[in-house]
């Protein structure tokens, strides 16, 4: 029994994929589930897009945004491995959320549009990776279009993002002139617009293609073969070590739209990404393959059945074995329940799961008994995991009750929403105003919805835009410093914040101010 757990736990792959609003991030999430046979159809992972998830169930705003609550997880098989695929949210759903599910992968996917490079939501998404130091494969998408030069692009990667790049297949041309992929790793050519058959050439020794093929004829096959000579010679040696630490990333060239370089990057990938790692607890290191059920809760999504008021809480299993109506333990409140409804997820169903292990997500009915970064665990057990971190808000509002009189619900309200994560709490110094600070809009959408429907509370939001937040390193703060472009503030823990109107403003206030110790954004908590 315990053999075959430690075998199930190593089949799981639990990855998130990375990438700016019209990378390929839908695109190539379909072409992977049509590989592992979840989905016989592409487009129906993006309820937006063909209207197939147009059903009652979901909160009003997800229903007017056409987001698709089951798309949040997907889990499929390929070949031996059980893979599970966390959506990270982008466009204007971008919030807390997005990074607190690279929380609860082992891996992430970075995929870069070869026209453009590095794009603003990649790079933060990007850093949240970095700090928690897990494997980043890039796959840099629609090379059937003309885009820019392969060697550029691996440029940009190592200088914007500060990590090593080793290219695991190199570009064939590009565009109209795309033949294919030369691949270093399997050692052969993947050609672009042919019959299954022929899809692959074998290389000699040298690299180069053995038998007879046009191919051999065109310059853009002499030019990928220099190129490629080149990456050999002067380029970083791949390393297991540096790609688990997160510093070398793999690069695949691909185009997801017409699935070409997706199964070989799936193979690749499958091949190196890690499976369930032991994590952090208030007990020590916990190993995924130990005996005993531990998870930890990164996501709750609220209220999709409006007619319920229900809510579902995403959670990562981090050791043994779940089943349905197991005994449980909270180790925040210390009480111990049954956990009975469970939901897992795949992209066209939600379905009552009742067996899950160490990387697996699965859903769970919500009350209002979870807070995110929650941890339970088998029996009596008492674990807590590593808390999750507070991510920098970048949007400010100002917020009010619209109805003096009813003061009660709206604090009611506030302090509940805030203590689940939903939006983060900011007060001023003398007057006590509420700010409240988020991730993205749709954080402070829900926020107005959740307050009038379940709190009959209703809200009056001041945007204040955006700002840049940073956490004092101390205490002690002089008030003076505060000003309308260097706002100071307290969080509701009372720790002193500056928010900054822009970047200008945070530089100014450095250069006058060097000895008031300002946080990196990325170390809060
Ligand atoms: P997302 O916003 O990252 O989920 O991006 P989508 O997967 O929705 O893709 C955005 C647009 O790019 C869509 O019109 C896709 O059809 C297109 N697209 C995605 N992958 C490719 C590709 O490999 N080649 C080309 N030419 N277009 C692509």
């Amino acid at each position: 029994m315990a053999n075959q757990l430690v075998e199930e736990v190593k089949s799981r792959r639990t990855f998130a994929i990375i990438s700016h609003p019209d990378a390929g991030k839908t695109t190539l999430t379909e072409k992977l589930l049509l590989f592992g046979g979840a989905i016989r159809d592409a487009g129906t992972v993006k309820g937006k897009k063909t209207g197939k998830f147009a059903t009652s169930d979901w909160m009003e705003i997800e229903k007017q945004r056409g987001i698709s609550v089951t798309s949040s997880v997907m889990q499929f098989q390929y070949n031996d491995f059980r893979i599970n695929i966390l959506d990270t949210p982008g466009h204007q759903d971008f919030s807390e959320d997005t990074y607190r599910t690279l929380m609860a992968v082992d891996s992430a996917v970075m995929i870069i549009d070869s026209a453009k490079g590095i794009e603003e939501q990649t790079l933060k998404l990007f850093k949240v990776c970095r700090m928690r130091g897990i494997p980043i494969f890039t796959f840099i998408n629609k090379l059937d279009r003309q885009g820019r030069e392969p060697l550029e692009l691996l440029e940009e990667i190592e200088e914007v993002l500060d990590i090593e790049t080793y290219p695991m297949n190199w570009p064939i041309g590009m565009g109209k002139e795309f033949y294919g992929i030369y691949d270093r790793h399997y050692h052969r050519i993947e050609l672009f617009r042919t019959d299954l058959e022929h899809r692959f050439l074998t290389l000699d020794q040298n690299g180069e293609v053995m038998e007879d093929h046009p191919i051999k004829q065109t310059s853009l096959y002499s030019q990928a073969l220099e190129e490629v000579l080149l990456l050999d010679e002067a380029g970083d040696e791949f390393s297991v070590e540096k790609l688990n630490e997160g510093k070398m990333t793999p690069v695949f060239f691909g185009s997801a739209l017409t699935a070409f370089g997706v199964q070989t990057f799936l193979d690749t990938y499958l091949q190196f990404a890690p499976p369930p790692q032991p994590r952090n607890s208030d007990q020590g290191e916990i190993d995924p393959a130990s005996k005993g059920f531990s998870g930890f809760i990164f996501k709750i999504q609220a209220n999709m059945n409006p007619a319920h008021r229900d809510r579902i809480a995403f959670l990562r299993i981090c050791s043994g074995e779940f089943e349905r109506g197991m005994s449980v333990t909270l180790s925040r409140t210390g009480k111990q329940f049954k956990l009975t409804q469970s939901t897992q997820f795949l992209a066209d169903d939600r379905s009552t799961v009742n067996r899950a292990v160490s990387g697996d997500i699965i859903g769970i009915y919500d009350t209002g008994t979870y807070q995110i970064g929650d941890t339970i665990a088998e029996g009596k057990k008492i674990i807590q995991y590593e808390k999750l971190p507070q991510f920098t808000p970048e949007l400010f509002a100002k917020v009010t009750a619209k109805n003096v009189m009813k003061q009660k619900s709206f604090h009611k309200g506030i302090h509940q929403l805030v203590q689940e994560g939903a939006v983060q709490l900011f007060k001023t110094y003398r007057m006590e105003d509420y700010i409240l600070g988020a991730v993205g809009q749709l954080q402070f959408d829900v926020f107005v919805h959740r307050m009038k429907n379940e709190y009959n509370s209703d809200v009056i939001m001041e945007s204040m835009g955006s700002k840049i937040a940073r956490w004092l390193d101390s205490e002690e703060v002089d008030e003076g410093l505060s000003s309308q472009r260097s706002l100071l503030v307290k969080d509701r823990f009372d720790n002193p914040v500056f928010l900054f109107e822009n970047e200008f403003a945070l530089r100014w206030f450095t250069d006058k101010n060097p000895s008031v110790p300002l946080k990196d954004p990325m170390e809060i908590q």
